[in-house]
């Protein structure tokens, strides 16, 4: 019976949205003259409850929480690539000291430039120290974690993050993840590559497993007798205990070298917010404030109950969403006079392709908070607004058939969420 309330609740709002667009559409349809896609979406619009009933099988749960695919928007049309995927759906890898699960291209078609990790440790679980080919990019969701790495000099890094805290490693910089008290931690994991998968890891473990142990003895100038209970398969994740304090770590670490002057987290909470309205508000992080981050920029957004992220698209790469908290509804616009409308909640992947226009209203009665990241040293978008108030007035009105006063009535510069 949920889904039936739900769908009834989409249903009213959807009427609602009708009874605004359809005048619209009626006004636009008759100074044109033409009307082929509005006769079509009145066509829909008119379909009766009877036309829309599914008396056949169907899967009640995952229809509850899709109600713009059960019943698409009028202004909905043609085949957009799907676009959402939950980590729900993922394969859990399940490890003594955590789990991790991915969506990566293979999950999601469209996503060819990120992937992305959801990874649990516990207190004192390890994610054992690796490498990879892609840049990893992370935000702290729960708990705090100690990460450690060694930069490009060979000098360490050892640090403590938070829930909401970043951190970064290039490519191919060794690091370590450990969950500390007093429940560990959970946090995404973002990597500058679609087809990257955790299952393609240079692991510690693995490597000295595949390395002849006399090698090994002659790399260390140690006898073969110290490496005897060396691992023979790979660790991934595993339970070890809490570490020591922070400083007794960062000293052992450093040594005679001394700490890397670079810093691989970032401390997303002592940042400003970068744009707030009625609405909501963003913090956009890329390279210029958090400067080890050179291909992965974000922006973290929180979109109050009512409120919406503008009409906008992004002229500089693909933007790969994950849900957060709330609820929302985003819909992207194709060429060739297609659209397509998903719904997501905490824990969905969403992702846009470059140059697409798209928009995403909170439908909930909380905050709708998510991540957008984007494959760039730079975050860079423009919104549709700031687009038609800096075009000749003209040329926009000879365009929408708006008079000079709606026209003076648009937002003059980015609002990134409405209402301001
Ligand atoms: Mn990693
Ligand atoms: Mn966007």
């Amino acid at each position: 019976m949920r889904s039936g309330v739900s769908n009834g609740k989409a249903e009213v709002s959807r009427r609602k949205f009708l009874a605004g667009s359809t005048a619209l559409a009626t006004a636009v349809g008759a100074l044109s003259g033409v009307g082929t896609a509005q006769e079509a979406q009145e066509s829909v619009r008119k379909a009766s409850d009877k036309s829309k009933s599914d008396p056949g099988p169907t899967n009640s749960s995952i229809d509850a929480q899709n109600p713009s695919s059960v019943v698409p928007p009028v202004t909905d049309a043609g085949s957009v690539p799907m676009f959402k995927y939950p980590f729900s759906l993922s394969h859990k890898r399940l490890h003594q000291g955590g789990w991790s699960r991915e969506v990566t291209v293979r999950e999601l078609p469209v996503s060819k430039s990120i992937a992305g990790v959801d990874m649990r440790l516990t207190a004192g679980g390890i994610r054992e120290l690796h490498w990879h080919a892609a840049a990893e990019w992370a935000f702290m969701l729960y708990g705090s974690a100690r990460i450690t790495a060694i930069d490009a000099n060979g000098k360490s890094f050892v640090a403590d993050v938070n829930e909401g805290d970043l951190w970064y490693f290039p490519t191919g910089i060794p690091h370590s993840i450990q969950g500390l008290g007093p429940d560990g931690a959970e946090f995404l994991l973002v990597f500058d590559d679609g087809n990257f998968s955790e299952y393609a890891t240079v692991l510690l473990s693995e490597w000295m497993a595949h390395t002849p142990r006399e090698v090994l003895a002659k790399n260390f100038g140690v006898g073969t007798q110290a490496l005897n209970k060396l691992q023979t398969q790979e660790l991934f994740i595993f339970q070890s205990e809490v570490p020591p304090p922070l400083t007794a770590d960062q000293r052992a670490a450093a040594g005679a070298m001394g700490p890397s002057a670079l810093d691989f987290a970032f401390r997303l909470t002592q940042q400003p917010v970068t744009q707030r309205t009625k609405g909501g508000e963003v913090r956009i992080i890329d390279s210029s404030l958090f400067k080890a981050s050179t291909t992965i920029a974000a922006a973290i957004v929180t979109v109050h109950p009512g409120g919406m992220r503008e009409l906008h698209w992004h002229p500089n790469a693909d933007e790969w969403q994950y849900y957060i908290s709330g609820k929302g509804r985003m819909t992207v616009f194709a060429t060739g006079s297609r659209a397509r409308t998903a719904d997501f909640e905490a824990g969905d992947v969403g992702y846009v392709q470059q140059t697409l226009p798209h928009y995403i209203e909170n439908t909930g009665d909380t905050d709708l908070r998510f991540l957008e990241m984007f494959k760039s040293s730079f975050y860079q978008d423009l919104s549709l607004s700031e687009w038609l108030s800096h075009t000749p007035p003209e040329l926009v009105m000879a365009h929408l058939n708006i008079d000079k006063a709606t026209l003076d009535a648009l937002p003059k510069e980015k609002l990134v969420i409405v209402p301001h």
